[in-house]
């Protein structure tokens, strides 16, 4: 059984149907991309399986379960963390409260300061900032830290929301190592991007939306070398 089965999902913003009825699975180990044009449905995609948004139809599994209805709080807790569009940091606390704000429902002291040190090991910048505000970090370096918060919740799924937006190249070729480094130990991913190029060349499967459709899928590699993927979302005549 995949760890997260997605059977025909619509979600509506009041009459207007922003997902169309879209079907994809994740299995464990995998990272699974959506890439797509603004507006395409993918951030709302997101939202609705980490419960911020209510489904019009359809069925959500994950780790053997039905989540339609079950609140954002328990879908955290169940292992499903996403790291938002935009980042969503805390910038007037620390990067140390922010790593430990996304743990806020362990107990495990122990596991969270373990946790905590995985997360300055994998983003070094964090370690050595720790004690200053998380505002004061560049907007790469938020995005680290929003993934190194995601991370905090232990989840068995990690769900992130174009985390190249805005950065350099440098900064997008280091984001992009760091979430090949987190596969490589395991973690599941459900990869939001715009940047298809760089998405494709790091996921077993990838699906391409188009308001509110999943167009075409495929795994990685195929869909790099599909020709209406080069031409329309990887700049190619
Ligand atoms: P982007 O990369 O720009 O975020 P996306 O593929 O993630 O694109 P969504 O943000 O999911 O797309 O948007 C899908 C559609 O839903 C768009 O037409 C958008 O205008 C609409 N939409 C998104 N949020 C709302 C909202 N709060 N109220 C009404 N319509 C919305």
């Amino acid at each position: 059984m995949p760890l997260l089965e997605v059977e025909d999902l619509r979600v509506a913003y009041g009459k207007i149907e922003a997902v169309k009825g879209i079907s994809f699975s994740v299995e464990a180990g995998q990272v699974v991309t959506l890439i797509g044009t603004n507006g395409a449905g993918k951030t709302t995609t997101l939202r609705t399986l980490s419960g911020l948004l209510k489904p019009l139809a359809g069925k959500i599994t994950f780790d053997g379960e039905v989540i339609n209805d079950m609140g954002a709080h328990k879908i955290v807790a169940k292992g499903l963390a996403h790291s938002p569009e935009g980042r969503r940091i805390f910038p007037r606390l620390t990067i140390a409260e922010n790593l430990q704000l996304g743990a806020f429902l362990r107990k495990d002291a122990s596991g969270i300061q373990r946790d905590i040190e995985r997360a300055y090991t994998l983003f070094p910048i964090l370690g050595e900032r720790r004690g200053q505000a998380a505002g004061t970090l560049s907007g790469g370096e938020q995005q680290m830290l929003a993934m190194g918060r995601a991370l905090m919740s232990q989840p068995k799924l990690l769900m992130l929301d174009e985390p190249s937006m805005g950065l350099s190249p440098i900064m997008m070729q280091r984001i992009m190592e760091t979430i090949t480094e987190l596969k490589a130990q395991g973690t599941t991913i459900l990869l939001v991007e715009q940047n298809a190029q760089a998405a494709l060349s790091l996921a077993d499967h990838g699906h391409v939306m188009e308001i509110g459709t999943i167009a075409l899928s495929g795994t990685g590699q195929e869909l790099m070398h599909d020709e209406s993927v080069r031409k329309a979302y990887l700049g190619e005549d």
